[in-house]
């Protein structure tokens, strides 16, 4: 059998979903059948007859807040009990949240199920949060209007890692943060560009030199440069990560010298992480 990577979203805005998840490759995924999508209008889950899902904080303060008993019979309808084996991993979208990152997206795409909570007004009752395990995750340091939008962020970083889904397999592995870097830089038709204010701008000559290796280490070396110079959290993770290899090819460089041999320089990457970073000109 199959299986199809399934996500269930709960808001109050069913009409969202797939929005645009609905299009380009996440769309045909799913037309597809590579993924399904159920959405759960939780108003259905209401009880009294305004059918209110919101209700003022206690203690004070501006704003509703999501009623726990609606969110607890929308989510155990949608995902079963939070002791049952096939639930499957409940999330919170939540500004509080672990910050979604490549490894969480990774275990999402490899789940069989995902249940994705959008909170809307100022958030949840905390108590459904305990009750029923939720997961927080957040998109970042800023606060959106509600879930939905982060949920359809998560939802399009989990679907391309879906097999069958990029065109071009390969791709996936040489992205951004695949090997804790940011990614080199690309370049397209035509060779020698003339921007509106009339500078020429030149594609880096190596990539057009056919020379397989030497574009490879030429794109190591930008996307180290860039990871270097905007993302020193992200340098110093991969910069100790390669330590020992970089302290063995400096050995073998200094070793050659003494011998009075004269470096190639063909294998070896360039660390050019003090280059500024401009534009070829
Ligand atoms: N009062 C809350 C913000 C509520 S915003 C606070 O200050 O933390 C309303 C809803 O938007 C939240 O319940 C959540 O589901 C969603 N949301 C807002 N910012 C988010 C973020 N950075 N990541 C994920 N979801 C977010």
């Amino acid at each position: 059998m199959v299986t199809v990577w399934t996500v269930r979203v709960l808001t109050l805005f069913p009409e969202m979903f797939p929005g645009p998840l609905g299009v380009s490759l996440a769309g045909k995924a799913l037309e597809n059948g590579v993924w399904a999508l159920e959405t759960v209008d939780i108003r259905g889950f209401a009880r009294d007859k305004h059918r209110s899902v919101d209700d003022t904080p206690f203690g004070g303060g501006p704003g509703m807040v999501m009623r726990p008993d609606v969110l607890e019979a929308a989510l155990v309808a949608a995902a079963g009990d939070p002791e049952s084996p096939e639930r499957g991993r409940v999330l919170y979208l939540s500004p509080r949240g672990r910050v979604l990152d490549r490894e969480l997206v990774r275990e999402l795409a490899a789940e069989p199920r995902v249940t994705l909570l959008c909170g809307r007004y100022e958030g949840v009752d905390e108590r459904v949060i305990e009750a029923q395990r939720l997961e927080e995750v957040s998109l970042g340091d800023f606060v959106l209007s509600g879930g939905e939008p982060a949920a359809l962020v998560l939802i399009d970083a989990c679907v391309r890692l879906l097999p069958g889904v990029m065109g071009n397999a390969e791709t996936a592995g040489e992205e951004s943060f695949e090997r804790g870097l940011l990614e080199y830089p690309h370049y397209t038709r035509p060779a020698l560009w003339t921007d509106g204010r009339g500078q020429t701008r030149a594609v880096p000559e190596v990539l057009l030199s056919g020379h397989h290796e030497k574009v490879d280490a030429w794109r190591l070396a930008e996307a180290e440069r860039i990871t270097r110079a905007r993302r020193p959290d992200l340098w110093s993770r991969y910069a100790e990560a390669h330590q020992a290899e970089w302290d063995r090819l400096a050995a073998r460089r200094s070793r050659r010298r003494r011998n009075g041999k004269v470096d190639g320089g063909t294998g070896d990457t360039v660390r050019s992480g003090d280059k500024s970073e401009g534009q070829v000109s």
